[in-house]
């Protein structure tokens, strides 16, 4: 399968053959517990909180071919994802190093859970690698990044996150949420394991939440056996319906590319907006480097109005076709104030410090007809 391109490998990676029961489609196994056949252990016996049915193993497969990995595992959100990876690779006395702006829920586990475990962190600066090295310490375990960052679109310098973790022994870990494996395969960089929010693009549908995480067989045993005891497993219909998901991911994500692109560029020339946040914007500080690792940009735009946070809740109140509301990744088009959803979390100062103003408007360009999107938006601004 390793031979076929990323749309082939979207169909038929992990698919059963011969197909079960002649099913062109991998039916929904719609029980918790299966005959014990004598595997002899534990983790080996076949049960739903094992994360080890048929809907699972299928969807394994796929996504470690997708992502060019050894190995895949899915659980039932992105944060049980994050939050199983973080807690296999750190104990109690642990260090972990991360990069400054991270996904709310994230930077929540990290500065508020992980410390009442003993578990301690330092936030590095992405535009000073020179200085990271001050940071490691002798418990230092885990560099933890995201591909592209939660609001403000920035990707920082991926290469020198994986050299540094090599040179240091940490195990380097990505949310590779935003960019999905169409646009960054993150272990074709070295990057040891690599996390999604399935409920984002993977799914696609804004029905499911589900996560994933995937790397070499060693690690991703680790985290399997981590899981089993945290019991975030996904259940068999939110298998399903992220196995069809994924089948159009490389078609959707192109759409979302085109499109976002068009309108972060419509955007940049309206006289009503100050900023817009984008890495395929030439005027983005990170755009060479997003355009040498990417394959492509999500549907991911953020923005700034002149006229501030009122006209921020001006143009969220005028715009009829997203629907106002957290979450990104799905068909239809969502806008927000991050200020007030993933990153209500954080505190104004941290905001502050983030970049990400209280005016701050993000949208996630759903799949609808580029054109009606910058007429709804126009009118909306006007
Ligand atoms: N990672 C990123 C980048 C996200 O944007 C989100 C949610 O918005 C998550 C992780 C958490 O995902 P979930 O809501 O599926 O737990």
């Amino acid at each position: 399968m390793t031979k076929h391109r990323l749309a082939t490998k979207a169909i038929h990676a992990g698919e059963p053959r011969p197909a079960i029961q002649g099913a062109v489609c991998v039916p929904i196994f719609q029980s918790s517990t299966y005959e014990d056949l004598g595997q002899g252990s534990y983790h080996d016996l076949r049960y739903m909180r094992l994360n080890n049915t048929p809907n699972h193993v299928a969807l394994h497969a796929k996504l470690a071919a997708l992502e060019n990995t050894e190995d895949a595992l899915v659980m039932a959100s992105g944060m049980a994802a994050i939050s199983a990876a973080l807690l296999t690779v750190l104990q109690s006395g642990d260090h972990v190093l991360c990069q400054d702006c991270l996904y709310g829920g994230t930077h929540d586990f990290i500065t508020k859970d992980l410390p009442a475990l003993g578990i301690d962190h330092d936030f590095i600066d992405p535009n000073r690698p020179e200085t990271w090295a001050d940071l490691v310490r002798p418990t230092t375990r885990a560099f933890y990044v995201e591909t592209i960052t939660n609001p403000l679109m920035r990707v920082m310098d991926l290469a020198a996150v994986v050299d540094f973790s090599q040179a240091h022994g940490l195990v380097s870990m990505i949310d590779n949420t935003f960019a999905t494996p169409i646009f960054f395969r993150p272990a074709e960089h070295g990057f040891d394991l690599s996390i999604h929010s399935g409920t984002k693009y993977l799914n696609g549908h804004s029905d499911i939440v589900a996560g994933a995480v995937l790397g070499s067989s060693e690690l991703i045993e680790r985290v399997t056996h981590k899981l089993n005891h945290l019991g975030g497993s996904l259940d068999a219909h939110a298998c399903f319906l992220l196995h069809r998901g994924l089948k159009t991911l490389p078609l959707r994500m192109a759409h979302h590319h085109q499109s976002a692109l068009e309108i972060a560029r419509h955007l940049e020339s309206h006289p009503a907006v100050a900023r817009v946040f984008h890495p395929g914007l030439t005027s983005n500080p990170d755009h060479d480097r997003a355009a040498k690792l990417l394959d492509g940009y999500p549907g991911m735009i953020s923005f700034e109005l002149k006229g501030g946070l009122g006209a921020a809740d001006d143009f969220l109140a005028k715009v009829e076709l997203p629907f106002v509301a957290p979450s990104l990744g799905g068909v239809e088009t969502l806008v927000t104030r991050p200020a007030t959803t993933s990153h209500a979390g954080l505190s104004p100062a941290e905001r502050q410090a983030a970049g990400i103003s209280e005016a701050l408007v993000r949208v996630s360009i759903g799949l609808e007809d580029t054109r009606d999107l910058i007429a709804d938006f126009d009118q909306a601004l006007a």
